[in-house]
């Protein structure tokens, strides 16, 4: 520090060091770089499915959730970030998913007006979990929806998106299990059969199972206790109990899955998280990620909009979870995306800034990427330290702009990735006609 800064600076006792809420994390370079490519990627798939893009907002009123999610799931129950607005009083919650909100949006703003609405969303989630691998308290989704459309062919239409992002992304050892919940009628027929099997084992039932046990018996299926894994693998199946209109439905997505060359398993004890569901439910599931590798769920929710005040209308959709996905693909060895700019530049003297920066600015202008050494207020820094910054920065240019080169109207142009580092001068006065031969890119 200077010592002009050094007198400045008033004295205080040192400020303790706050640090970030528990399993919410910080995103930084290098690895918000994947983060950008990735984003990146599902951008350009969305257009090609002709998906368009939606931005909501991250707090909702918290009977959305409670109403649109159903109050005996994990979410209502137990993971969601409510507070009551200190100013107003309206009960407030942070996300925990991207569905209810998104139906809340199209209901506000009667998109299906004009038709259905293929949309898609990225962005913040919050649940107060256990913060371990693949499990944070704020974490990522990506979610695609179909709202207006009752038709299989949308149902198979997103499970195809999913799988080309797999694709695209290069990520293998994805699976994906499929079921059928079927419509709210035969469903009913299924709980009095599941009650009862449910009943018969009660002893290895959980605290919450016994809970659910009359308020919400499928959501027993979903439980992540082992104990119990045995028993719900012994329930009476929902597929079993569907008419002959949700079986077609079930088949017409399989087929067009067949046609397309995508495996799926049947998993009849597949039953998702929330209760908005119906018809179809899927999973992509890996094994590369221990117990949280489930990166991708959805299904079809034909009464969500209705429960939420709308007209009633046919919708299906599914959420990413992008930090899983992220680790997946840095399991499987992916390299992170190059960060190195194209160029620094290396300034001797404060005296050579403006032209330098002048320089930059129109080599940016052409696209290309250029660092600036940055001095310490007192000075540039000696050329052995700012060629150890380019040398660390990946660069593969030196652009150095020493005064004898700029007295000839020059900056010399040193290459960082050559061994012995060739050198060359270009004219200060045409930097456009040599600035795409810095470009990596070409
Ligand atoms: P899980 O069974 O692992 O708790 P879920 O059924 O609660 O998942 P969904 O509500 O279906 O998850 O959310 C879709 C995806 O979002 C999940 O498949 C997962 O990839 C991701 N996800 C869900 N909760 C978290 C979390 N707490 N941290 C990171 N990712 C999550
Ligand atoms: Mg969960």
């Amino acid at each position: 520090m200077s010592e002009s800064l050094k007198e400045n600076t008033p004295k205080t006792v040192k400020a303790q060091k706050l640090v970030g809420v528990k399993g919410m994390n910080d995103i930084l370079p290098p690895d918000s770089a994947r983060w950008e490519w990735l984003e990146g990627q599902v951008r350009a798939l969305m257009a090609r499915y002709a998906y368009r893009n939606v931005r909501l907002p991250i707090v909702e009123p918290t009977a959305l959730f409670v109403r649109g999610l159903g109050e005996v799931t994990d979410i209502v129950e137990k993971e969601m970030y409510s507070f009551e607005d200190r100013l107003n009083g309206e009960q407030l919650t942070l996300r925990p998913e991207g569905t209810a909100g998104l139906v809340r949006s199209v209901v506000e703003h009667n998109l299906l007006y004009e038709g259905g609405k293929r949309l898609y969303y990225m962005g913040p989630m919050f649940r107060h979990e256990r913060p371990q691998r693949g499990r944070y308290r704020q974490f990522h989704q990506i979610g695609a929806e179909v709202l207006g459309f009752g038709g299989a062919e949308v149902d198979a239409e997103l499970i195809l998106l999913a799988n080309d992002l797999w694709r695209v992304l290069g990520l293998k050892d994805v699976r994906l299990e499929l079921n059928s919940l079927g419509q709210p009628a035969e469903r009913q027929a299924h709980r009095a059969a599941l009650i009862a099997h449910l009943e018969k084992h009660s002893d290895v039932l959980d605290e919450e199972a016994k809970r659910r046990l009359h308020s919400n018996p499928l959501r027993i299926l979903d439980t992540k206790n082992p104990a119990m894994q045995s028993v719900v693998e012994a329930a009476p199946r929902l597929l079993d109990f569907l008419g002959e209109a949700s079986l077609a439905h079930f088949n017409a997505v399989k087929a067009i899955l067949d046609a397309n060359g995508v495996a799926y398993s049947i998993n009849p004890r597949l039953v998702r998280g929330m209760d908005y569901y119906n018809l179809t439910v899927f999973e992509f599931i890996t094994t590369s990620l221990g117990s949280q590798g489930t990166i991708c769920g959805g299904g079809r929710y034909d009464y969500l909009i209705e429960q939420v005040g709308g007209k009633p209308a046919p919708a299906v959709g599914w959420a990413l979870g992008v930090e899983r996905v992220l680790e997946l693909i840095k399991e499987q060895g992916e390299a992170l995306p190059d960060l190195a700019p194209d160029v620094y530049a290396i300034v001797p003297e404060i005296a050579a800034l403006p032209v330098a920066m002048q320089v930059l600015q129109t080599l940016r202008a052409c696209g290309v990427s250029a660092q600036m050494h940055a001095g310490t207020g007192e000075g540039m820094g000696s050329m052995k330290s700012q060629f150890k910054k380019a040398d660390a920065s990946g660069a593969r240019f030196a652009l150095v702009f020493g005064a004898e080169e700029l007295t000839q109207g020059h900056v010399a142009v040193k290459s960082l990735r050559d061994g012995e580092g060739a050198q060359r001068n270009e004219p200060l006065n045409t930097v456009a006609a040599w600035a795409h031969s810095l470009q990596s890119a070409l």
